[in-house]
């Protein structure tokens, strides 16, 4: 085993995802949660070699749970921790790549938390603890907002008034990038391909869900925008409305800001057509039991995100493949059978067996022979920052 072991950490406002990531190993030397920060439920739960393990926290916020969780990593580590990446939402149009946490840096992060204010700050605190309690270790932030800056201005402007971007960074920034691109390599990887000449559409379809197309490892588009609302029907995300909605719910119905924004991020999507659920397992076992409201969240999901896959072709001079990954994109065969059921002038087919098998974590070619190129690719966004934090470490040593 190499002695290169990166300390992943997602720091959420009352959680912290976390992932021991030796550079040699395919799995995780540790992989834990820590939850319900803050309360009196607080638990730290941990999977080593297989096994389950968990910890009440006693009522600890970030501080107290990184303070119980480091000792735990070192101890696996056996004392060799090279370096913490960071996972951070939103690097604004300054961050373009992996960055050593630097005072500049931090800076970024506190200017683009008016952009990404559930995220953000969290993440910096997460940042912040880390750093009092390994301060002599590298600390490299991870942004999701990185991958996309490649974009054309023409992608990434908003028709509207100049002084809306120039003054107040108002553009489509895009998110999910560390998965986009980890998921891109990896399907050029996959199709005997080299990276800087192939072009890819990408589905990443989780709770959130994006499309990106990336040529020759860039993004030059993707359907998320200036907050993650843009684009794809989510789990509980409407994702693209008309943007003249907000004012006819307030005129009409005399809803606030507030209330419209709940009701677009909180309660739309798939689970406020289909009234029933956000998790597409269960609005699939709904339908096939006749369902009406969960087949038709499903169909207006498989719709709109063929839309988006067809729209973005127009940032790709040649298609190479289409890559499905996230919860759904790794696992649903019927949502990736539907949506190129609505594409047919790509002509793409799927092999029915190949599409079945691929779930669970099975990764590989689900397309027919003689058809473009279709890929289920699961993606591994702690690996991607792992790499990415390691490879910045060894440049600037
Ligand atoms: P997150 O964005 O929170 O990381 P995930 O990538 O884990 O989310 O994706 C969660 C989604 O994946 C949920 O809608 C879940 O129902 C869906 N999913 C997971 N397994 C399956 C499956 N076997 N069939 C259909 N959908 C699945």
């Amino acid at each position: 085993m190499s002695d290169k072991n990166i300390l992943v950490i997602n720091s959420g406002s009352s959680s912290i995802k976390f992932a021991l990531v030796n550079d040699s190993q395919d799995e995780f030397l540790l992989e834990g949660l820590a939850e319900c920060l803050g309360s009196p439920a607080a638990v730290v739960n941990w999977k080593q070699n297989d096994e389950k393990k968990s910890l009440l926290l006693d009522g600890a916020d970030h501080t107290g749970a990184l303070a119980k969780i480091l000792p735990l990593v070192q101890e696996v580590a056996q004392g060799k921790l090279t370096g913490i990446g960071h996972r951070v939402v939103h690097g604004s149009a300054h961050v373009t790549k992996a960055s050593m946490i630097t005072p500049d840096v931090i800076q970024v992060i506190k200017d683009a938390a008016a952009l990404a204010p559930l995220h953000n700050p969290p993440g910096l605190m997460g940042i912040e603890v880390a750093q009092t309690i390994y301060p002599d270790l590298p600390h490299v932030g991870v942004f999701d907002t990185a991958f996309h800056q490649t974009m054309p201005d023409y992608a990434y402007r908003y028709a509207i008034p100049e002084h809306l971007y120039t003054g107040h960074h108002i553009r489509r920034y895009g998110f999910h990038g560390t998965s986009h691109m980890y998921v891109s390599r990896k399907g050029a990887e996959m199709a005997g391909l080299p990276v800087d000449n192939s072009c890819w559409l990408v589905a990443h379809l989780g709770n959130g869900c994006s499309t990106s197309a990336v040529v020759n490892g860039e993004s030059r588009d993707t359907s998320m925008g200036l907050t993650p609302l843009e684009g794809l029907v989510m789990g509980t995300r409407s994702g693209d409305v008309d943007p003249s909605l907000h004012s006819h719910l307030y005129r009409t119905l005399g809803w606030d800001q507030e209330k419209v924004e709940t009701v677009l991020t909180k309660e739309s999507g798939l689970l406020g057509v289909s009234g029933l659920s956000n998790d597409m397992r269960t609005l699939i076992e709904a339908s096939e039991q006749g369902n009406a409201r969960a087949t038709l969240a499903i169909e207006i999901f498989c719709y709109r995100l063929a839309k988006s896959l067809a729209s973005l072709s127009c940032a790709l001079p040649k298609l190479d493949g289409l890559l499905f990954t996230g919860g759904i994109g790794e696992n649903a065969s019927l949502i990736r059978r539907k949506t190129l059921e609505h594409m047919p002038l790509f002509n793409f087919k799927l092999d029915d067996q190949a599409n079945q098998a691929c779930t669970r974590g099975v990764a590989g070619k689900i397309s027919a022979q003689g058809h473009p190129l279709v890929m289920v690719v699961p993606t591994n966004e702690e690996r991607q920052i792992a790499n990415e934090t390691l490879e910045l470490i060894a440049a600037n040593v």
